[in-house]
């Protein structure tokens, strides 16, 4: 075994030895049409009996994609159409600072309406921004919209990301975005997460934000897939490691 992987399963041990559960979550962003590697996605979730919530991109998803995911896969809201509105000098973002709070709610509801339709008892009012970004002032809106949930990238620094709307981000993003887009490799995402179940045992991060593992099936190359099956298949193994529904993550506060 490789340093990495003996890196990753010797954090599971410290936690499973202090009489803690390692928590982990699955988020998938980008669904929104049939696709070979979407359906393998949800083969290895089925496979593997992971649960896996699923961020769809509602103007563009089809019911059809609905129609071969399992029991354990969730639907969470990927934004409304995923485009680009940043301003020349910002970063990517589907809601920009320019664009009131109004505005961008008013999309945002007629998009989950769609979506809602297509996902049915699937979905839940979790909202995923694309490019993982969101204005601040749009947060504490989205709980009178009906939002339970946001999950966005990095530790969070509180439980709710404003009140009546709880936050659960993901922290280990498998792909190299700005290297080629495919596989990150097994040492930087297990170190990923194991800073983060780090951080959380020294008390330096809530320790009860489960560790969330981003992936993005589209981008995917044979290594990363390789990648997952692995851990699907290294941590169900390990005594302690619970791997959340986004239901039980986004309980209501
Ligand atoms: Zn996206």
């Amino acid at each position: 075994m490789n340093t990495a992987w003996q890196g990753f399963l010797d954090e599971l041990a410290r936690w499973h030895d202090a009489g803690r559960a390692s928590e982990f979550w699955w988020r998938d962003d980008d669904a929104a049409r049939p696709a070979r590697a979407l359906e393998r996605l949800l083969a290895l979730s089925q496979a593997s009996a992971t649960p896996l919530a699923l961020a769809v991109v509602p103007l563009l998803a089809e019911k059809a994609i609905f129609e071969n995911a399992g029991p354990l896969v969730s639907v969470l809201q990927h934004g409304t159409d995923h485009v680009n509105r940043a301003g020349p000098q910002e970063k990517k973002t589907e809601f920009s600072p320019a664009e009131a709070p109004a505005a961008a709610l008013a999309r945002l509801a007629a998009a989950r309406r769609q979506l809602e339709a297509l996902a049915g008892k699937r979905f839940l009012a979790v909202l995923a921004p694309p490019w993982n970004r969101m204005p601040r002032t749009l947060a504490p809106h989205l709980a009178a919209a009906g939002y339970r949930g946001l999950s966005q990238f990095g530790v969070r620094t509180d439980a709710q990301a404003a009140p009546g709307l709880r936050q659960v981000n993901t922290h280990a993003d498998i792909i190299a975005w700005r290297a080629g887009r495919g596989f990150a490799g097994e040492s930087e995402v297990l170190a990923a997460a194991v800073r983060h179940l780090g951080a959380k045992r020294a008390a330096q991060a809530d320790a009860h934000e489960a560790t969330g593992w981003l992936t993005h099936h589209a981008m995917h190359d044979e290594a990363a897939w390789a990648f997952l099956e692995r851990l699907f298949e290294t941590t169900r193994q390990q005594p302690g490691v619970i791997w959340r529904r986004a239901e039980e993550l986004f309980h209501a506060p």
